[in-house]
């Protein structure tokens, strides 16, 4: 007897294939047979009139700020997520030396304020992972490497320094860590050249480990920042991931395709080279990203105290004025600008900074540094960076995958407070929803290759990201007609429509669009057939 059928579902396999319908049995976890009549099962789900797909990856996350004190991933499990790759953008949680806990709840406290920052290595970190209802895929940070071994001074590290993060690198690979993710476009990383990057990308292709990057520019210097990640895999020989790609800035609108080209020309002449986008034409970061780097030199206190002395403002009005916002261009106004989360100011949430100083009397940069000096550096904003067109662009390009670069989050406890980009709860749904089935912009069958079949590619996941006899039950049953995102800008705690069961690893996680409390997850990590 099997343990769970699915009956009657258009199953759409996750391989690019059209949709066809079949049963679907599983049996100790995984898929165990594809077919009619499969015989019994402890439990049947009629799926008539719904979509079973693989379960959907979630190339680039930030939930592994939300798992201790979110671990039933409550808004991924909503969007029919089933695993999730973290550490992205630079960022870990681990290693954490007990002399650099402080400095890294610091540095991180604009985006997981809710993380319980204490000393560990990446092995103790591993070692003690929550149990959670999604599997999931570890990164270490460079930025995390770098903060902890040579701080937040702009310079390259000495050679025992490199040494050390060399050594912390491969701690964290041999601990189960997949590979390094780069956060280049903001400090420390951005103190990094790109020689330092290479060295680290010798570490990792020693141990066929892979490379993320969150490029060193993402505005007028895209192009650049991205020769420079498929650089390192072409002279490294290892994996490139080239997070959220996107054109920030209002100068480089309309620039997506000819960034496309670049990187499908890397493609062509075989570079292991991937992308991810999440489906917005807003992106979120913390506030002080959006002023020139030299400010954050030294860490947080040090750059409060360059704020708010005489001359300094002047400098930085005029920076923002001629090269834009730091790594994200010009943006349009302050208008653009709108508060997620501040804890010294939580009725800030939603209000723009355009809006903060209208009712301060003051300009743009003002209310800025006001917000910014009231919670010592740890405001996150939206900022509408980005041009629809370019994303439609690199949307309906085939071979771009779909990372919600978000947070598990949920709408009650402690990651319920503010108001997060939507796309924590909503981009998986969006795609699905708003950009293949009322905008045709791509099919169906594509739309959900992007989330299963070729993310699992990209990540060299063994058995997962397709439904097939023999791979793991990493399973997503939905209604085509009404899928859909539902959380706005203004409401963004809200679950996605249409989900109406999730299943990773055989285990029932959403039931009839409810949270069964099931935490089946698995910590994936690379062996000698791939990840799994
Ligand atoms: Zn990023």
């Amino acid at each position: 007897m099997h343990d769970l059928l699915i009956r009657g579902a258009d199953v759409v396999d996750g391989t690019g294939t059209p949709a066809r319908r079949v049963d679907v049995a599983v049996a100790g976890g995984k898929i165990v047979a594809l077919g009619d009549d499969l015989g019994d099962a402890r439990r049947v789900i009629d799926a008539t009139g719904s979509v079973l797909a693989p379960g959907f990856i979630d190339i680039h996350t930030h939930s592994d700020y939300a798992f201790p004190v979110n671990p039933r991933a409550e808004s991924k499990i909503r969007q029919g997520v089933t695993t999730e790759v973290v550490g992205n953008c630079g960022y870990s949680v681990a290693p954490a030396p007990a002399e650099r806990v402080g400095a890294l709840r610091e540095y991180l406290a604009a985006s997981g304020p809710f993380y319980p920052f204490r000393e560990t290595t990446f092995a103790g970190y591993v070692e003690e992972f929550p149990r959670t209802s999604v599997n999931v895929v570890l990164q270490v940070g460079h930025n995390t490497l770098r903060l902890v071994t040579v701080g937040m001074e702009p310079r390259a590290p000495r050679a025992d320094e490199m040494r050390h993060m060399v050594r912390l690198l491969e701690e964290a690979l041999a601990a189960g860590a997949i590979g390094l993710s780069s956060g280049l476009f903001t400090a420390p990383g951005a103190f990094a050249a790109p020689e330092e990057m290479l060295a680290l990308g010798k570490a990792l292709a020693s141990r066929g480990a892979a490379y993320s990057s969150h490029v060193r520019n993402e505005a007028g210097g895209v192009f650049a920042a991205v020769d420079e990640a498929i650089a390192l895999g072409e002279s490294c020989g290892v994996h490139v991931q080239i997070a959220h790609v996107k054109v920030s800035g209002t100068e480089n609108w309309g620039s997506a395709d000819k960034l496309l080209a670049r990187i499908d020309a890397a493609r062509g002449r075989g570079v292991a080279v991937d992308c991810d986008q999440y489906p917005y034409t807003t992106a979120t970061n913390p506030l002080r990203n959006l002023l020139p780097t030299w400010l954050q030199e030294g860490g947080i206190d040090v750059m409060l105290a360059r704020i708010a002395a005489p001359g300094v403002r002047p400098r930085v009005a005029d920076e923002i004025a001629t090269r834009g916002c730091g790594a994200f261009g010009k943006l349009p106004s302050w208008d653009a600008v709108r508060i997620a989360l501040t804890a010294a100011h939580p009725d800030y949430a939603g209000r723009t900074i355009a809006e903060i100083a209208a009712e301060r009397g003051t300009d743009g940069l003002d209310a800025v540094c006001h917000v910014l000096t009231d919670d010592r550096g740890a405001t996150r904003v939206i900022l509408e960076s980005m041009a629809e067109d370019d994303v439609r662009a690199i949307l309906k390009t085939p071979w771009v995958l779909v990372g919600s670069d978000g947070v598990a989050l949920a709408p009650y406890g402690p990651t319920s407070a503010g108001k997060p980009h939507p796309r924590y709860y909503g981009t998986f749904a969006r795609v699905l929803g708003h950009y293949a089935r009322e905008l045709r912009l791509l099919s169906l069958e594509q739309a959900i290759w992007k989330m299963t079949g070729g993310a699992a590619a990209a990540l060299g996941l063994a058995d997962r990201g397709v439904v097939r006899e023999g791979a793991w039950a990493d399973l997503t049953i939905f209604d085509p007609a009404t899928v859909g995102e539902r959380g706005t800008y203004d409401d963004p705690h809200r679950y996605p429509s249409g989900i109406r069961a999730v299943i990773v690893n055989g285990d029932v996680v959403l039931d009839e669009g409810e949270h069964t409390g099931a935490l089946p997850g698995r910590v994936l990590r690379r062996g000698p057939h791939g990840v799994g």
